[in-house]
This record gives structure tokens, C-alpha cells and sequence, in this order.
């Protein structure tokens, strides 16, 4: 059973600063067994985070190989994290991560996710900069992530607070926040087995603590959500920041395992 094990990913083939390769090679320095990549899915929106519909087969070429040639030393698995306005699955995939980073606005679908400033010219555009109406619409949105497929792994649930430490544009303690969100979780139960707590927002300042929130994060405990731990790694000295704290947040939360992928499915291991 694998004891380290990063399933959310990002390289040169999306928005990564790493090659796959670099990536593959720290990971083995940091000890982990398993690795796995998740670049972003290719859709006609944004073009410079994502794949393309020229380098898609390349990436997938790229992570077969190289699953291969390190093979014995480190497992390695195919991904994808799929955005909510994609059309497009891939074939071969070993899992997938459902995401939405864009919502559908009266200017059809537009990402939020573009820095503290942009995300709040974005609300105060398309939400008159009321925080609880943009908090509305995206819990909206990720309540649909199950209709485009089936989806192994629920990406960074409270995406939108990303900003909020900074911005506090959004009263999380609202009790009309709390019933947005958790009507997202109630709609993806049974739907998505597991979810993802994320570190990646602390390994590039943004936030201080991982997605979800401690309270998020026993909604899912209550559905009977499994847990991951990924650190949606753009820089491969970020492989496993925060892995720590991210178990001991589950461990709060109630949770006495998480799941890591193998070659025979996902599998629980205690915390
Ligand atoms: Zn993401
Ligand atoms: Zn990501």
C-alpha cells in the first residue's frame, strides 16, 4: 500500500512550471510511491491553463511512457481534472477530478479564478458584488459537476473563498453560505465518491488553511464522503506542502482514514 501519494498535479502540458519528468523525479526524492497527473481538461474557454486540443494526445502519450519507464521506482497514474465547460473526455484515463472554475454568466461561461483583484471585478460585475449570490451560483454549478460524467474525485469544494482571507468579500459564517454549500454537498452524495483536501492555495499564499473548511469538511464526514489529500501541485517543490495539516484538519473533522489510489482502485488507509 502506498504510504505518499499526490493525485492533483499540474505540469508543462497545462499551467505546471515542471515537466512531467522533473515532476516524477522530485516526488521520488521526496519518497513518494505514487504520483499522479491532473492537467486541466481542454475546453474553448481560456486557453493559457489548460490543455489544448493540439497537445492533449502528446500528454497522454507522455504519462504512459512514463509510467513505464519508472516503473519499480514510483507508480504513476493518468488524470485529468476536468472543468465544468468541457466537452471532451479523454480515453485511457486512470481517474478524474471534477472541477468547476468557471460559471455560466449572462456572458456565457467565465472564470472567476484569476487573482484577488480580478475575481473581485468579477463579482462586481456579474453579481453586483454581493459575495452570497456569487456563493449561490457556484455551489449551483458544482452541484451539476456529475452530469458531465463520472468523476472519481470532487476538486477544492470552496474554491471561491480562495480569495477571501485577503478580499472577505464572502461572510462564510452566513447561515444562508452554509445552506448554499451544503446543498452542493447533499446533490453530489453518491454521486462523486471522494473529495480532496487541497493544499495548494497555502503553497501559493493565497489562503492559510486547505479547502474545505473544518465545518465543509464534517458536511462531508456527516454524507459519508471519502478523503484525499493533494497538494494541486503547479510547482513540483509544492509536491507535498501542508500534507501534515491536511491530515490533522481530517482527523478534526472526525475522519479516521482517507483513500489513496492503486492498481487495483481506491483504497482506505487509516490517518
Ligand atoms: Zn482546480
Ligand atoms: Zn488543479
Amino acid at each position: 500500500m502506498y504510504k505518499k501519494q499526490n493525485l492533483h498535479t499540474h505540469c508543462t502540458f497545462c499551467d505546471g512550471k515542471n515537466t512531467p519528468e522533473e515532476m516524477i523525479l522530485e516526488a521520488l526524492s521526496k519518497g513518494f510511491d505514487s504520483l499522479g497527473f491532473s492537467s486541466h481538461s481542454y475546453h474553448p474557454y481560456l486557453k493559457t491553463t489548460r490543455i489544448n486540443a493540439e497537445n492533449e494526445a502528446a500528454y497522454l502519450k507522455e504519462i504512459t511512457l512514463l509510467k513505464e519507464t519508472y516503473k519499480g521506482q514510483i507508480d504513476i497514474f493518468l488524470g485529468i481534472e476536468y472543468e465544468i465547460c468541457s466537452e471532451h473526455t479523454p480515453e485511457g484515463l486512470d481517474y478524474k477530478i471534477g472541477a468547476a472554475h468557471y460559471i455560466n454568466t449572462c456572458d456565457g461561461f467565465v472564470t472567476f479564478d484569476v487573482g484577488a483583484e480580478g475575481t473581485q471585478k468579477y463579482v462586481d460585475k456579474y453579481f453586483g458584488g454581493d459575495g452570497l449570490a456569487f456563493s449561490k451560483a457556484y455551489y449551483e454549478t458544482v452541484a451539476t459537476i456529475p452530469e458531465k460524467g463520472d468523476f472519481d474525485i470532487l476538486a477544492h469544494f470552496d474554491l471561491i473563498t480562495k480569495n477571501n482571507d485577503s478580499l472577505k468579500f464572502i461572510d462564510t459564517t452566513s447561515p444562508l453560505y452554509k445552506k448554499y454549500a451544503t446543498e452542493a454537498i447533499d446533490a453530489l452524495a453518491g454521486k462523486i465518491p471522494f473529495f480532496e483536501v487541497n493544499t495548494g492555495a497555502i503553497a501559493r499564499g493565497y489562503r492559510t488553511s486547505p479547502y474545505p473548511s473544518l465545518d465543509l469538511l464534517k458536511e462531508f464526514k456527516r454524507r459519508g464522503f471519502g478523503a484525499v489529500i493533494t497538494s494541486d501541485c503547479h510547482d513540483k517543490n509544492y509536491l507535498d506542502c501542508h500534507f501534515d495539516e491536511a491530515r490533522e484538519l481530517l482527523l478534526l473533522a472526525g475522519f479516521k482514514s482517507k483513500f489513496v489510489l492503486t492498481q487495483n482502485g481506491f483504497e482506505e488507509i487509516s490517518l
